[in-house]
């Protein structure tokens, strides 16, 4: 029976030659690839531990497939190779963030991540925002949940009695313009209800409202669980009043702010553990380095042979690691991505971690003798 095509995709003679070209030149090995349309606009990029054959699979794709679709609007293809399934991850992530090809909706579309932000405004606020950047405000992050962390934080602008109104406030503190005192009128009902500290009518001091903040700061940065128990007081006070519905409402936002105080743990635990030297198997037996700090991959090479290069590697391995941490607003805009990246790769694999070393460790056993 003579080979039926699969699909009305290779009637097309620009299809079949993109065929030939990925039969011809493509090789059976780890390795990322691109599509590009007629206008040379990025399509979809890929990845694949064999590589010609998920090339080569484009083209049996049917009607109303993905692969099908893709490749109807394809003019060009090309392809990398790179050492391994994690180099790979990673070089398909990297360049997804970077052309944001029209196809890769999961990566482009859905940021699965967010930042805390204290705002560097004259009364600051705190909101969640899915961009660290260096603008002078105090970021923390990424956390995973971006729903779940914008209500968290709500809850916690609410508990410490912060602003949450729209653009910068101008009006002053009460120790500020106490002569306007009584003139005013709230900008919102929160001022009424006692949600917020109303700094809009000098409803606190400046220092009063910095104290607030602090709290706040100290809760995302790990501490700060006595607000917490605070809350458990006020809920346990609510219901021994028989407020019961005012009881529920606390314990779902301690619920919540116990969450959140779980993933700054966990954020912080996640920079210690993604911290390490990992060495992998590249292609055909050849080894790489990884040097992975707080999740993001610093630097990758070959396995050192020889002293030169094991000085020089070593001299590598000193500088990223003995850095200080990067702040998440210095880490550029696609670094969340990468973390969470690594955080799954360790995560799904948890046999990988035999194959890392603290610093200190790969220093010592693999370092030059003279610099050990
Ligand atoms: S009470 Fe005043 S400061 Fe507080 S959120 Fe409302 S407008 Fe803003």
């Amino acid at each position: 029976m003579a080979p039926r095509p699969a699909c009305g995709l290779l009637a097309a003679p620009r299809l079949r030659h993109l065929r030939d070209t990925v039969r011809r030149e493509a090789e059976d090995r780890p390795g990322v690839y691109g599509m590009w349309g007629p206008s040379g606009e990025p399509l979809y990029v890929g990845k694949s531990v064999r590589l010609r054959s998920r090339l080569l699979s484009y083209f049996r794709a049917e009607p109303g497939e993905k692969p099908f679709r893709i490749l109807r609007d394809t003019h060009r293809v090309a392809w990398e190779y790179v050492p391994n399934e994690f180099s790979a991850l990673l070089r398909e992530m990297r360049l997804i963030q970077r052309h944001r090809p029209r196809y890769n909706v999961v990566h482009v579309r859905r940021r699965g991540f967010v930042f805390a932000k204290i705002t560097s405004e004259a009364v600051p606020k705190l909101l969640a925002v899915s961009r660290a950047v260096p603008d002078g405000s105090l970021y923390f992050g990424p956390f995973p949940r971006p729903r779940f962390v914008a209500e968290a934080l709500r809850d916690l602008t609410y508990v410490l009695g912060l602003r949450d109104c729209p653009g910068p406030l101008k009006t002053p503190f009460s120790d500020q313009l106490a002569f306007l005192e009584g003139l005013r009128r709230p900008g919102c009902l929160r001022a009424e209800v006692g949600s917020c500290s109303a700094p809009c009518v000098g409803g606190c001091t400046s220092r009063e409202y910095r104290e607030r903040l602090d709290q706040a700061r100290r809760f995302l940065e790990g501490s700060g669980g006595g607000l917490l128990l605070s809350l458990e007081r006020a809920m346990e006070e609510a219901a021994g009043n028989l407020r019961f519905e005012y009881a529920a409402a606390l314990r779902d936002r301690l619920f919540r702010l116990q969450d959140l105080h779980r993933e700054v743990a966990d954020l912080r635990s996640r920079g210690e553990r993604l911290s390490f030297v990992y060495r992998l198997r590249g292609f055909r037996g050849s080894s790489r380095l990884y040097l992975i700090r707080g999740g993001l991959v610093e630097a990758e090479f070959p396995c050192p042979k020889g002293q030169r290069a094991r000085e020089r590697a070593a001299r590598l391995v000193r500088t990223i690691f003995q850095a200080p941490p990067r702040p998440p607003e210095r880490m550029g805009p696609d670094a969340a991505a990468e973390i969470f990246l690594v955080a799954g790769w360790f995560h799904r694999r948890p046999s990988e971690t035999t194959r890392t070393m603290s610093p200190d460790a790969w220093l010592a056993r693999f370092g030059p003798t003279e610099m050990g």
